[in-house]
């Protein structure tokens, strides 16, 4: 089954309104084996939406329009499709009802306006929206299927989670499809397709690979299809996804949607030991992303964000005569702050981070992205440098990843 996405409205073509809508339906259709082959954004223009419905229904057996079911006069899209599909319109006392009692909840009384909203074309089947006053519809015309849904998009969401997918279910002949993403640190994505080529090779016809880079992450997605038997797919891409452990099982960190803070979080935790920060160029970054987990006052203390020279001495007791003599992104450093931290804070580990973000106050000897990580436990302080490149934003968040990957091992090494 092959669907495309319509989205229509003036401001996605100005850049005013981010289309998420099709991102929403295009993601839900291909968990339901449902294959998107084009999505197209159109303005609210009588032709180009009638020239976007014949077009799609060449490539499509389902068509999805979002947008222009409003009651201003900007909202072309219904008596458009009416026209579309030869439809007469009619007030549908259900549809009337329904807004009526939506309005006297927030208050207002029924206007002219909304009583056009329960005026409808008579040859569709109404999908109702539970969260708003535009009605879907759903046309049937030379045996493909026509959506259109308000643009509006959590009453877009509210009708295809309430009223299409269990009619897809019913309707439609789906295949099964499944995902297993396993998670990867520490090895670029040309050097992974290297390592597991002969694997991906030999990978059954129904199983497909994906690569998906992320700073300092690669995600590989096994999808797997199959016409009827669920039990057998999941079966098979098991086999697969432990074959792929035995090549790169040292460098996979986690399955789905585990997160490495999580992960962290649990490592520590369960071994009852507890974390500090010293951040000089992350800001604060690590700290947020350890305390977006729930829970992370079990094992998480707090951090200090050193951001100059005189706080890493203050607070992190880091000696002025080796700020002097290395500069504060330097090994002696960012290990005196990692020291600081645990002991001053009290904790099993700590990390600390010091680099140049950029993109000012790079040297030839120390260029924008050079950047020195260190990890300081019980037994010792560990410390690694790197060079993540020229970007603020991304040699910030680089370095963070960085080092929760750092932390997460040496948790495990001196386990
Ligand atoms: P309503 O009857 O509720 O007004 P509508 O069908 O008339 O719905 P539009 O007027 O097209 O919807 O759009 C309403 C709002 O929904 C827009 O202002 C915009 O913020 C949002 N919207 C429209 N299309 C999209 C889209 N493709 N992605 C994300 N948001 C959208
Ligand atoms: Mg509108």
């Amino acid at each position: 089954l092959k669907a495309e996405i319509i989205t229509i409205g003036d401001e996605l073509l100005i850049g005013q309104v981010v289309d998420t809508n099709s991102t929403f339906l295009a993601t839900e259709l291909n968990k339901l084996g449902i294959a998107v082959v084009q999505i197209t954004s159109i303005p609210d223009i009588r032709e180009n939406i009638m020239k976007a419905f014949d077009d799609a229904a060449g490539r499509a057996d389902l068509v999805i329009a979002t947008g222009g079911l409003g009651p201003t006069s900007d909202d072309i899209t219904k008596s458009t499709l009416a026209e579309y599909f030869g439809s007469n319109m009619v007030i549908v006392p259900s549809a009337l009802e329904s807004i009526r009692i939506m309005l006297e909840a927030r208050g207002v009384t029924m206007n002219e306006r909304n009583i056009r909203q329960a005026e409808l074309p008579d040859n569709c089947e109404l999908l109702h929206n539970s969260a708003g006053s535009a009605q879907g519809m759903w046309f049937k015309k030379d045996g493909k299927d026509y959506i259109s849904l308000p643009g509006v998009p959590f009453e877009m969401k509210a009708i295809f989670s309430e009223e299409m997918k269990p009619r897809f279910k019913q309707r439609f002949i789906l295949p099964a499809i499944q995902h297993i993403t396993i998670l990867t640190h520490g090895v670029p994505e040309s050097e992974m397709a290297n390592m597991i080529h002969d694997w991906e090779e030999s990978l059954p016809g129904n199983l497909k690979l994906a690569y998906l880079p992320s700073p300092g992450i690669l995600r590989l997605r096994i999808t797997g299809k199959a016409t009827t038997d669920s039990a057998s797919l999941s079966a098979l891409m098991e086999n697969e996804a432990e074959k792929l452990k035995t090549i790169i099982g040292k460098h996979i960190f986690g399955y789905n949607d585990d997160k490495l803070e999580v992960i962290i979080g649990n490592l520590l935790k369960s071994n009852n030991l507890s974390l500090s920060l010293a951040e000089s160029c992350t800001g604060g970054l690590i700290s947020s992303i350890i305390t977006s987990v729930p829970g992370a006052s079990a094992y998480y203390k707090g951090g200090i964000v050193a951001y100059s020279n005189e706080i890493k001495t203050s607070e992190l007791n880091v000696s002025p005569y080796t700020l002097i003599m290395n500069g504060a992104v330097s090994q002696a450093v960012v290990e005196q702050m990692a020291d600081g931290a645990r002991t001053g804070l009290k904790s099993d580990f700590s990390v600390a981070v010091s680099g140049i973000a950029g993109p000012t106050g790079g040297t030839d000897e120390k260029p924008v992205g050079t950047t020195w990580i260190a990890i300081a436990s019980k037994k010792r302080i560990i410390s690694r440098t790197f060079n993540f490149g020229e970007d603020r934003g991304r040699n910030i968040q680089k370095a963070a990843i960085a080092a929760l990957f750092m932390l997460r091992k040496e948790i495990m090494d001196c386990l």
